[in-house]
């Protein structure tokens, strides 16, 4: 009875969702509040306006309104590179011979090169709307902050961008593109914040991580009339806003009526993984269906797998509020060899209570193995993916291998998130076959651990 299913499934423009999907509210458990960095105090509505726009802290605080109306705007907006389109992996099917079924959400279709713009155009909408002069923020590989400066292009906003030092010398290209849009873009650690002046004269020569470019973009923000800080990642509001990603997902499925075994996703801070699996999850949560949903990160940045659940500071300059994540720890960055992106420390506190409730799977993949799967997929699918993405498609293959053997026809979803188009240098390692894998050993994990904040009762 099941209608042929195409390459690529899309909706029409009126079926995409008018709403975004709070997932919080169909949580039993809720993740942990904000702390105070400095009171360990629950952090509410107004500790928060210093740093955060006011209609993006109601969403961050929201744990029990499940639909949340999406602004005609930013819809508007959307439509210009929405929906995405779901595509049937038929050619690597094949190739590997596998009887799964095997689709992925494609985000890439637009000039950031990722899902990012989902959430940019959200959050400087309601910078807009509450009458700001600018935003602030930090990017490390430079996909959020292109999302960000185009987002901010087209409603007419200041946009300030720290740009992690390493990233920002090793991508000039990224960096031209934002300018293009009109941001201002700083390599970071800077000299025109105090705490990047802190950071410089503690280490110098350093080359940057995304936690001291947060703490420099918040110091930036609360130090300026009229300007706030934004975050591509890890906050709850972030991964509302990349719930388009997965209403459309389910949509798309729905109108052929395939219904997924396991969806996978990589996981940095949890953004774009979040707003696939939510809509998901709601009908996990609510006992209406099952599913495996799976976590991918780098074996390099192992927050879920070998991290503690606990409360950590955000940044490396301990400025932001508290969070309770799966986390190795504020101070800790990545071997300089780990080229694959999903670099940060902690974890979506979203995600990271699912996980610690056994709703959800994590798995860690080593880069090389991550570069293989991206390789293959290029060749037969066409897109060149992100490294980023190139972990779920890792975790993919590998379940798609499992059919094989077993004979099981399971039905996949991943989450491809965006293209490769500037991570040449990580591509031409893996090419010149030097790219190598790094996996810390559990004392480097430690230190990590030890600079935990001693919460109380933690
Ligand atoms: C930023 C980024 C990610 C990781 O961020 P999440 O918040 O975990 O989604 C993954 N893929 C691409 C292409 C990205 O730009």
């Amino acid at each position: 009875m099941s209608r042929e299913i195409p390459y690529k499934i899309y909706l029409e423009e009126h079926e995409m969702p008018k709403q975004w999907y709070n997932v919080r509210a169909d949580m039993k458990n809720k993740p942990a509040p904000l702390l105070n960095p400095a009171t360990f105090q629950p952090m509410g509505y107004e500790d928060l306006r210093p740093v955060f726009c006011d209609e993006l802290i109601r969403q961050e605080l929201d744990d029990t309104t499940p639909y949340i109306d999406i602004p005609q705007e930013i819809l508007d907006f959307y439509k210009m590179y929405r929906p995405s389109p779901l595509v049937r992996a038929y050619c690597l099917e094949k190739k590997l011979g596998t009887p799964a079924k095997i689709y992925y959400k494609f985000e890439g279709n637009n000039t950031s090169g990722s899902h990012k713009l989902n959430s940019a155009i959200a959050q400087a909408y309601y910078a807009k709307k509450q009458g700001l002069k600018g935003v602030t923020t930090e990017t490390g590989a430079g996909q959020w902050g292109t999302a960000l400066s185009m987002a901010c292009a087209y409603l007419e906003l200041d946009c300030q961008v720290y740009m992690v030092k390493c990233s920002y010398e090793q991508k000039p290209f990224r960096r031209e593109v934002m300018r293009t849009y009109g941001a201002k873009v700083t390599p970071s650690p800077s000299e025109t914040t105090e705490v990047g002046r802190k950071i410089l004269a503690e280490h110098p020569g350093t080359s940057g991580s995304l936690g001291c470019a947060i703490s420099e973009a918040v110091e930036a923000a609360t130090h300026q009339e009229g300007y706030r800080y934004v975050l591509g990642s890890v906050l709850n509001q972030v991964l509302l806003h990349q719930t388009v990603i997965g209403l459309e997902t389910k949509a798309a499925l729905d109108k052929y009526g395939i219904v997924p075994d396991m969806i996978i996703g990589c996981a940095g801070g949890g953004s774009n993984l979040g707003g696939l699996i939510s809509p998901f999850m709601g009908e996990k949560l609510r006992g209406e269906k099952d599913y495996r949903f799976i976590a991918v990160e780098p074996a390099s940045c192992p927050s879920f797998t070998r991290g503690r659940f606990a409360y950590d500071y955000c940044d490396t300059g301990m400025v932001c509020p508290l969070a309770k994540m799966y986390t190795l720890g504020s101070g800790f960055i990545p071997s300089a060899n780990h080229a694959g992106g999903l670099r940060y420390h902690g974890m979506s506190t979203i995600l990271s209570q699912l996980y610690h409730d056994g709703l959800m799977e994590a798995v860690s993949v080593e880069q090389t193995s991550v570069f293989e799967a991206a390789e293959q997929f290029a060749r037969v699918e066409g897109i060149l993916p992100a490294p980023e993405s190139s972990h779920a498609i890792k975790v993919a293959i590998d379940e798609a291998l499992k059919c094989k053997e077993t004979g099981e026809a399971k039905t996949i979803v991943f989450g491809l998130t965006g293209t490769g188009y500037f991570d040449m240098y990580a591509y031409e390692k893996f090419n010149n076959g030097v790219m190598t894998d790094s996996v810390p050993t559990d004392e480097e994990l430690e230190k990590g651990f030890a600079g935990l904040p001693k919460v109380p009762g933690q």
